[in-house]
């Protein structure tokens, strides 16, 4: 857009590309560091069961150390996440902690449900992802049942979508399940649903922020909350932070919540603990 606005305002934009520039390549280098260095480890949150309170399972949440060992966020490394040649072998570090941690819990005889990997559009539209990942499970002993795949609407839509509608229905034909996150945020084409072999929708956060008080919102979740019950899905509301929140979403028939209301995202020891003393909160 600089380009056709005249040489003047291109000038005028230059300092800023380049700064964005620089913070791509520093995300993108951290990124790979932190994967070869593998400073790369899930962390998990918990997902109740709305309607009582037991433990429907957890969401993996990519965690990375920075050189000095302080613990970061995705934001941090946002870059990395649409570029194949970081988001594969940062998804694949994932997925196989991912994996070891459920064999110990299956051996372990913990109750925990299923856990929910996230799954970038860069990491799908390598042709062999579900491939992998099924040998994954299978070589580590892990039913599919206990693993879920969240996508968001982006892996749909553009180029490879014909790989990625494959790898998903590859991965749903053996037992996994497959949820659309942050529905709602971006095309929300409802298509999707009917296109894709999609189990869960997973109502993003910013519906949830101001429920008690933004009618739209409150209306908006009722709306997609009777989509997914008509269409057979699992509903999940994410962002669930205050019991009211937490009301409204139980009394409108969403199944299943996650929020800091009932676990901030947590390293594996902790989960462990979590998992085996887990009494239903709500
Ligand atoms: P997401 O998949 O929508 O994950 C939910 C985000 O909401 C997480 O942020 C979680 O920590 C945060 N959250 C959970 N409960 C609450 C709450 O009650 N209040 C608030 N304010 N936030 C809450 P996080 O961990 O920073 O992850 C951000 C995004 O990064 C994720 O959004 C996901 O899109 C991406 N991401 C995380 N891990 C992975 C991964 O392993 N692979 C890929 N491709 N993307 C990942
Ligand atoms: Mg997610
Ligand atoms: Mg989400
Ligand atoms: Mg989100």
């Amino acid at each position: 857009a600089a380009k056709s606005t005249g040489r003047g305002k291109a000038m005028l934009f230059e300092p800023e590309m380049r700064a964005d520039a620089q913070r791509r390549a520093s995300m993108l280098n951290h990124a790979r560091r932190a994967t070869e260095e593998r400073r790369i480890e899930p962390f998990y949150q918990p997902k109740v069961l709305l309607s009582t309170g037991e433990l429907a399972g957890f969401e993996a949440l990519l965690r990375w150390r920075d050189p000095h060992g302080v613990l970061q966020l995705p934001s941090a490394i946002q870059a990395a996440f649409d570029d194949p040649r970081f988001a594969v072998a940062m998804g694949q570090q994932m997925q196989e902690r991912i994996i070891s941690d459920m064999r110990q819990w299956l051996e372990a005889g913990l109750e925990f449900g299923h856990v929910a990997v996230n799954a970038s559009a860069a990491e799908f539209r390598r042709g062999d992802f579900a491939e992998r990942l099924l040998d994954q499970l299978r070589i580590a002993e892990v039913p599919t049942r206990y693993l879920e795949v969240e996508v968001t609407e982006t892996v749909f839509v553009g180029r490879g979508s014909e790989v990625v509608e494959q790898a998903l229905q590859t991965l749903s034909a053996k037992g996994v399940r497959i949820a659309l996150d942050d529905f709602g945020t971006d095309y929300a084409s409802l298509s999707h649903l009917k296109k894709f072999p999609v189990d869960v929708i997973k109502i993003d956060q910013s519906f949830v922020r101001d429920l008690t008080s933004n009618p739209d919102d409150a209306a908006i979740l009722m709306a997609v909350l009777a989509l997914g019950r008509s269409l057979g899905l699992t509903t999940v509301a994410e962002g669930i932070e205050t019991a009211a929140q937490a009301g409204f979403l139980q009394a409108h028939g969403c199944n299943q919540g996650q929020g800091y209301l009932f676990g901030r995202p947590a390293p594996r020891d902790l989960t462990v603990d979590l998992i085996s003393l887990w009494k239903p909160r709500l």
